[in-house]
């Protein structure tokens, strides 16, 4: 049986095992520096616990850290991290240098947009996520890893820019930085369809003794599970809430999500109405633009109607072209007269205007190209060197 991690703990669970193994309470609090605020990978670095609890920690617990299998974007752009998982699975994190046009207030930082489970079983038509199915949720350090893994390598480019300036080689100087101060939880994965797992890794993210981010710097992504929706409203912690509507009618929504046939608008908005009442705090809808399918004018009025009845604001995004789907983004001066036309009945929107499409932003599509890529490589293989071929 495999070991539980480290770093899937919290801080109670940690100070309970090391009281079962008469451990002082400050020895807990050490880890917990070696492991979120200089975010050691060995047990050995670990250098002012004593040997013998390190052995401890070792054969009771797994210490395990993202292996980074392909990274794109240039420095100072939006960057892309694909991940290789202990089993050889593959999820995504994608970096933004801040941007006061998308979640949280304005600020010159970062933004990581993390992925929770393997692939994801809810199918939306237009998603790369979802088009080899659901393979399994991940564990509560899996979350936590990508934004350490992020910040690690954060630190090495700092270094060699340092480096680079100085003209000497740079020290490493583990947990001088945090290069993270904003969490969308929006890659790869029905955040809320890993329930569990998201709010212990969430809850480990925002403590103090760990990854130090604000609650309200944490947007959480749903596709509309209505029931998970209402157990977040009764969370102490002030996550944001962000719903992907992309569809302000059940015939429209019906037609590109099927989340939507489970539960349909007249609930989903139910629970949206309970979350707000109860955490008074504004939801934003996601709305991707996609030709021909929810881009025409008239779709602005119900999706007005549902806005100001949430005190909802509206994030239009338009649609990033995944490889094998029929899907297109509509064309920009219908990106614009969409918004306008929000504006118009005195809705908040924002319509994002970068271009993701050059490093394959929306979620999922890295994956399923290395994925995809790997799978032709092994079939090459099997089918053995050119020159065994008859
Ligand atoms: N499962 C959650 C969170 C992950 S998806 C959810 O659906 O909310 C994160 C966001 O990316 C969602 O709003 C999703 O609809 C959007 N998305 C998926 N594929 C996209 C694409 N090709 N172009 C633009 N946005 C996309
Ligand atoms: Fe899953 Fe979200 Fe993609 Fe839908 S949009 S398939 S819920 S990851």
């Amino acid at each position: 049986m495999s070991l539980t991690d480290i770093k899937s703990l919290s801080r109670e669970a940690l100070e309970a095992q090391f009281k079962t193994w008469d451990e002082p309470v400050y020895r807990a609090a050490q880890l917990l520096d070696w492991l979120y605020l200089r975010r050691v990978t060995t047990w050995d670095a670990m250098t002012n616990l004593p040997k013998t609890l390190r052995e401890k920690l070792r054969a009771e617990y797994s210490l395990q850290t993202l292996e980074l299998a392909r990274k794109q974007g240039a420095h100072d752009t939006t960057q892309k991290f694909l991940w290789k998982l202990a089993d050889g699975a593959f999820i995504e994190s994608v970096l933004i240098p801040a941007n006061p046009a998308l979640y949280g207030e304005a600020s010159d930082r970062h933004t990581l947009c993390i992925s929770t489970q393997v692939g994801c079983a809810y199918g939306c038509k237009f998603c790369a996520s979802g088009l080899d199915g659901w393979k399994r949720n991940l564990d509560v350090h899996e979350i936590v890893e990508q934004i350490l893994s992020v910040e690690r390598w954060g630190e090495t480019q700092a270094n060699a820019a340092e480096r680079e300036t100085l003209g000497e080689p740079a020290k490493p100087v583990p947990g001088n930085s945090r290069l993270v101060n904003n969490i969308v939880v929006m890659g790869m994965g029905e955040p809320l369809a890993n329930y569990d797992n998201l709010i212990a890794a969430l809850k480990i993210l925002n403590a103090p003794w760990g990854g130090g981010i604000g609650a309200r710097k944490i947007t959480i992504s749903t596709s509309g599970l209505a029931p998970q929706i209402r157990r977040l409203a009764v969370e102490p912690l002030q996550f944001r809430l962000a719903i992907s509507l992309h569809g302000a009618t059940d015939e429209v929504r019906n037609r590109i999500m099927p989340v939507n046939k489970k539960y349909p608008l007249r609930e989903l908005t139910a629970a949206c109405d309970d979350y707000q009442k109860l955490k008074g705090r504004m939801i934003t809808l996601e709305y991707i633009l996609i030709a021909g399918i929810n881009d025409s004018l008239e779709q602005t009025r119900p999706l007005a109607t549902l806005a100001k009845r949430l005190f909802a604001k509206v994030n239009l995004i338009p649609y990033n072209t995944v490889e094998d789907l029929p899907w297109k983004r509509p064309d920009e001066a219908t990106c614009e007269a969409f918004l306008a036309a929000l504006e118009d009945q005195k809705v908040t929107a924002t319509l994002r205007r970068e271009k993701g499409h050059d490093i394959d932003a929306a979620c999922g599509q890295l994956r399923l190209k290395t994925e995809r890529e790997i799978v032709a490589q092994a079939a090459a293989e099997a089918a053995g060197p050119p020159e065994a071929a008859v």
